[in-house]
């Protein structure tokens, strides 16, 4: 199956064909550098980076840019209330901000510019369209002019008279009240490492017009891919096509990926309020990356397929959890058998060829995962549907311990059996790779290891049933057959031995 995208240029999901057979070139719209990052700061940049894996995994060349904005009111504002430099303040955050990217495994991003790092390039872009008359200086400010661009609405689908219906104000000399700035005169209250020398005195960039220089700069005037959460679709993203497409007279992105939001489930109560304090600093990345690991994050974020909102909360958290310990209870199962762990990329994975070479018996389990294994790739080349591999993932791991439960691999000694069920294990570790998970073994928990004790544990009480039935002690044996049936454990005897199974299993 080839890859296909939403697209929200056109509403439609999209075969996807990259402007230069090979190569993708990406652009994503980054923090706003001026307090701590929350769980939605992640989710574009996760996305994305496993985004890139995958294409890379098909084989394109993947250049992927996320910029970081660290020139924004929002920056001068806080920098005052917290009496601090502005620069000093962009920088330590982005400092956290690099630093949980890094343990979120977000390791794709090849070049992360900053706006105050790219002066002269908003600059020449300005006076580009100052040039074309798309553009006018007003005062010291410069305003793009929305009525030069006539497709202006085509991303997020908004008449121009709907939006000069609202009446908004026309004050600091704007022709039309859509008009956004490009460059914004500095105050006489502004600190001095805020402002930047241009032809229209000191000042600095409006946002949108920083996007459209760095991502022209990195991946020229069209390129692939242009991401981003819902959110900036206007008037962001709208701005960003306006300015780039009037400067260059060329289209500018050929598809606009758009992210869900991140719903919090807590109660509505005020920001002053200090239960919401609370609850906004449990938000924060560095609090969820201490509580809960770089790995459980990243596999929370892509358990929601992109475009739908993520709901974050402390059940969700923890039942996304359970089941990611699931997974590494089955890796650790099957290292305790084979003495390999699935980590181990020397381990063989399973292949069709292989098939014929095993006992029959095992072919409709070979041929299970394999059908898995196309699966997991088709549901990542239908718009990118992260959650849907995931729920494939599920199905691998059940799978593989069902394989194990009805042959006994803890009671039998077979080697094909543990092979088998290690090849399987190899195979799903190398699928949810594509995704970025797995890559590392994670750190032995307490929280999955009383699970190792308890399936020991069975094994031993099976095994003692099997001497006390050579010895024909029968009511010592159905004792601990009935013993462990209420108990959610159930013995089904076979001429090669016992299987046991848990009931909810
Ligand atoms: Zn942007």
């Amino acid at each position: 199956m080839s890859l296909k995208i939403y697209n929200t240029l056109t509403n439609e999901k999209e075969l996807f064909v990259p402007i230069h057979p090979g190569k993708v070139g990406i652009y994503l719209c980054g923090p706003t550098v001026y307090k701590e990052s929350h769980i939605g700061h992640a989710v574009g940049p996760v996305i994305f980076d496993a985004f890139k894996r995958f294409l890379c995994y098909k084989g394109f060349k993947v250049m992927l840019i996320v910029n970081i904005t660290d020139v924004d009111d929002k920056i001068i504002d806080q920098a005052a209330a917290e009496n601090c430099n502005v620069r000093e303040l962009a920088e330590r955050i982005t400092r956290q901000y690099l630093d949980a990217m890094a343990q979120l495994g977000v390791t794709g991003i090849d070049q992360m510019p900053k706006a105050s790092e790219h002066i002269p390039d908003i600059i020449n872009l300005i006076e580009r369209l100052i040039n074309k008359g798309s553009a006018y200086v007003s005062g010291g400010d410069v305003y793009f002019d929305v009525m030069r661009f006539e497709s202006y609405g085509k991303l997020s689908n908004r008449k121009m008279e709907d939006q000069t219906g609202r009446r908004e104000v026309l004050g600091q000399g704007k022709r039309h009240p859509n008009d956004f700035a490009l460059w914004k005169s500095a105050k006489p209250t502004e600190p001095a490492e805020v402002g930047f020398d241009s032809p229209w005195g000191r000042g600095r960039p409006g946002w949108h017009i920083e996007c459209s220089a760095m991502s022209m700069k990195y991946l020229g005037d069209t390129f692939d891919i242009h991401g981003g959460g819902m959110d900036l679709i206007f008037p962001h993203h709208e701005n960003e096509i306006a300015q780039s497409e009037c400067c260059t007279g060329k289209n500018f992105a050929k598809y606009w990926m758009h992210n869900g939001l991140t719903r919090f489930n807590t109660k509505k109560v005020s920001k002053s309020d200090p239960e919401m304090q609370r609850a906004m600093e449990k938000m924060t990345l560095s609090h969820l990356l201490n509580t809960y690991g770089g790995e459980m994050l990243r596999f929370f974020i892509l358990s929601t397929h992109y475009r739908r909102p993520i709901e974050f909360s402390d059940t969700e958290m923890e039942s996304k959890q359970k089941s990611l310990n699931g997974f590494y209870r089955l890796f650790d199962r099957l290292e305790r058998l084979t003495s390999h762990s699935p980590y181990d990329e020397k381990q063989p994975t399973l292949h069709k060829p292989q098939v014929e070479i095993y006992p029959e018996k095992h072919h409709a389990f070979i041929q299970d995962i394999l059908v898995m294994r196309n699966e997991y790739l088709d549901m990542l080349d239908d718009d990118f549907n992260t959650a849907g591999a995931i729920g494939t993932l599920f199905k691998y791991s059940n799978s593989i311990n069902r394989f194990l439960d009805q042959n006994q691999a803890e009671t039998i000694q077979d080697e094909t059996v543990r092979f088998l069920a290690l090849s399987a294990a190899r195979s799903l570790v190398e699928d949810a790779r594509v995704l970025g998970l797995f890559v590392e073994k994670p750190p032995k928990t307490s929280d999955h290891a009383p699970d190792h004790l308890r399936e020991d544990l069975i094994g031993l009480l099976v095994r003692l049933r099997a001497d006390a039935k050579k010895d024909k002690n029968f009511a010592l044996a159905d004792r601990i057959r009935n013993e462990l049936s209420t108990l959610g454990i159930s013995l089904v005897d076979h001429p090669g031995g016992t299987q046991w199974t848990f009931a909810d299993r």
